[in-house]
Order: C-alpha cells, then sequence, then structure tokens
C-alpha cells in the first residue's frame, strides 16, 4: 500500500478568456472557500488573451498585499487547456485545483475536492449533476465519454467538468509532455495510478456565451482523440481489408452465377465493374493505413513524452516504492 502524503498547500488553477463579468464574483468566491481550508493556498487565474478589461482586473487583484493571488498573462489566445498548462508552470502547492472561470463550476466544491484527495488519490475527478448546457453539448459530450471510457477502460464518467484536483507528481509529469495540443483530463489519467471521481453541481453560464465556437469544440474533440490514441489511423487499414475482401468475395459470386447461370448474371459488366473498383479502393485504403501506422509511431516519438515516471525512490528499511509509467 503506498504511503498517502498528506496536502501541505493547495494551489487553484483558472484559465480565463473574456470573464470580466464574472471576475469579482469568482475571485471572492474561490478565496472565501479556500480561506475555510486548513492548508494554505493559492489563486492562479491565467488571462488566455483576454480583449476585455479581463486582464486589467486580474492586474489589480494580483497587485494588492494579499499574496495569496497570483496572475498570469499570455499575449494572446492559446485554448483553454494551453492557458491552464501556463498556470500549472507556477504552481507551488501539491495538490493543484482546475476550475472554471465562468462560476459554472462552483468554487465552494475545493474543500470537498481537497478532502477526497487527502484519501490518497492522485486524480479527483468530477462528474455534473444536473448539468446546465445546450442539449447538443450533453449529447456530444455523452457519446465522446462512452468513448473514452471504451478506449481507456478507466471508469471515469465526466471529462468535460474541468472541476478537478491533481497531485504535484501529476501536473509535473504533464509539463513534461512536449504535445503542442493536449487534453488535460485525459492526459493526467495516463499517469495516475489512483482516481476516483465525485458528483458536483454544476450552475448556468452567469454572464456571456460559452468560448467555444462550433470550430473550437470539433479542434477540442480532435485534441482529445489524438491525446487519447492513434486508433483511427489503425481503422483505415481496417476499412481498407474489408472492402477489398467483400470487393474479391462480389467478384467470385459474379464469376459463379455467370458460370451456373449463364450470361443473363453478367449484368453488362456493371457488377464486376463494382467488383474491381471495391478490390482497388480497398487495397487504397490499406496503403493509407500503412501510411497511418508510420505516421502514428512518427507522433509518438515527435510528442517525445518521457518514457515513464518515477514517483518515489526509497533507500532503507522501508520497501522500494518506484514506480514506472510506461508511455504505451
Ligand atoms: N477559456 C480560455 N480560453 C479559451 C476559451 C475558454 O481560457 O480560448 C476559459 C474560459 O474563460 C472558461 C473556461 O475556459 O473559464 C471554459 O470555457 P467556457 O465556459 O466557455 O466553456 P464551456 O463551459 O462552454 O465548455
Ligand atoms: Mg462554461
Amino acid at each position: 500500500m503506498v504511503q498517502i502524503e498528506s496536502i501541505k498547500k493547495v494551489s487553484i488553477v483558472i484559465p480565463v478568456y473574456n470573464e470580466q463579468e464574472s471576475l469579482p464574483t469568482l475571485i471572492a468566491r474561490t478565496s472565501a472557500a479556500c480561506k475555510s481550508l486548513a492548508q494554505p493556498y493559492e489563486i492562479i487565474l491565467v488571462d488566455d488573451g483576454s480583449t476585455d478589461d479581463s486582464a486589467a482586473i486580474l492586474m489589480r487583484v494580483a497587485a494588492q498585499p494579499d499574496d495569496s493571488i497570483i496572475a498570469v498573462l499570455l499575449n494572446r489566445n492559446y485554448g483553454q487547456h494551453a492557458a491552464i498548462m501556463a498556470g500549472f508552470n507556477q504552481v507551488s502547492g501539491d495538490l493543484v485545483i482546475t476550475l472554471d472561470a465562468d462560476l459554472q463550476n462552483p468554487p465552494e466544491e475545493i474543500p470537498r475536492l481537497v478532502k477526497v484527495a487527502e484519501e490518497g488519490y492522485d486524480v479527483v475527478g468530477t462528474v455534473r449533476a444536473n448539468r446546465q448546457d445546450s442539449l447538443f453539448r450533453k449529447t456530444g459530450s455523452r457519446l465522446v465519454n462512452m468513448m473514452i471510457q471504451r478506449a481507456t477502460g478507466k471508469a471515469m464518467g465526466d471529462y468535460g467538468c474541468m472541476l478537478r484536483a491533481y497531485r504535484r507528481h501529476i501536473v509535473d509529469a504533464m509539463l513534461r509532455c512536449h504535445e503542442r495540443s493536449t487534453f488535460i483530463p485525459i492526459l493526467a489519467n495516463t499517469f495516475a495510478r489512483r482516481t476516483t471521481e465525485i458528483t458536483v453541481n454544476h450552475a448556468e453560464r452567469a454572464f456571456g456565451d460559452s468560448k467555444y465556437s462550433l470550430m473550437k469544440l470539433i479542434n477540442l474533440m480532435y485534441d482529445l482523440v489524438t491525446c487519447l490514441t492513434t486508433t483511427p489511423l489503425r481503422l483505415l487499414s481496417l476499412l481498407g481489408s474489408v472492402m477489398a475482401v467483400s470487393g474479391f468475395t462480389l467478384a467470385l459470386l459474379l464469376v459463379m452465377l455467370r458460370l451456373v447461370l449463364g450470361s443473363v448474371w453478367a449484368g453488362d459488366g456493371v457488377f464486376t465493374l463494382f467488383a474491381v473498383l471495391f478490390m482497388f479502393i480497398g487495397a487504397q485504403f490499406i496503403g493509407m493505413g500503412l501510411l497511418g501506422e508510420y505516421i502514428g509511431r512518427i507522433y509518438h516519438d515527435v510528442r517525445a513524452r518521457p518514457r515513464y515516471f518515477v514517483e518515489k525512490v526509497v533507500n532503507g528499511q522501508q520497501v522500494e516504492n518506484t514506480q514506472e509509467k510506461e508511455q504505451r
């Protein structure tokens, strides 16, 4: 059994993109929630290149003598996950909690997350009870979550909710992954040994609209899939094989029917053409799948994720507690 390490400091990371209306309430509520913690805390607000007053508000708040609030300003809009990574770079606590700036994730849940993490979990995920989003978003999320569960085998029900807690060693591991597009909850789970999930409340967006347009959502979904797996590339070969085999079977069938039932079954050669066509298209897909296999390997190498992370090396009376997290 792994020895549970106590939490000495809690860091909150919040990405902010054009959220000037919600910032005052957000900061007040988050600070109040953190003050009720037993541990010291810091709140890191990352401005993701906002075009409204968000950056100015953040700078003003961070300049105040209370040193628990840190503002990080990015020079332009890089996206939510990149902004969170920028925040991760500044953390000094040993439990890191992320949440959204739009008040959809109630900051009051922070103490509960800390309490659950203290039980020895590397990652504490959350499921949104009564999720307050459009039907389109909810259905999309449900499909994606189902797919991820299949692919990872990890029983986590809601990857879209960013109110999450990560132990410091998980954050450090994520910072050493050099790929440009990441989906943080999934990346974290690839490094976590013990994960759990709790149910949290979800509020409606208080101000403005979602910062994700349809294009950005599609982009996010691709980030998620590519962060998770290279299986789609492999599917090309599979599809090609199925096509080639069915083309070949059709050709055989046509030859047999022609021989047994006579020339009426030749269908003026149209079906024969189809059979030949399918075989060629299938062969092309197999070729593409082969290219995909190479690209998948190149992608793995270019990402240059460390081969493993050592969590701890113990030398002494204690049992060796080194864990190698081989990346597959
Ligand atoms: N966000 C960001 N950069 C972006 C888009 C969003 O930092 O390019 C932040 C945003 O300010 C919010 C969080 O990411 O704190 C989630 O965004 P949003 O609420 O728009 O997403 P949704 O709740 O619709 O998934
Ligand atoms: Mg939101």
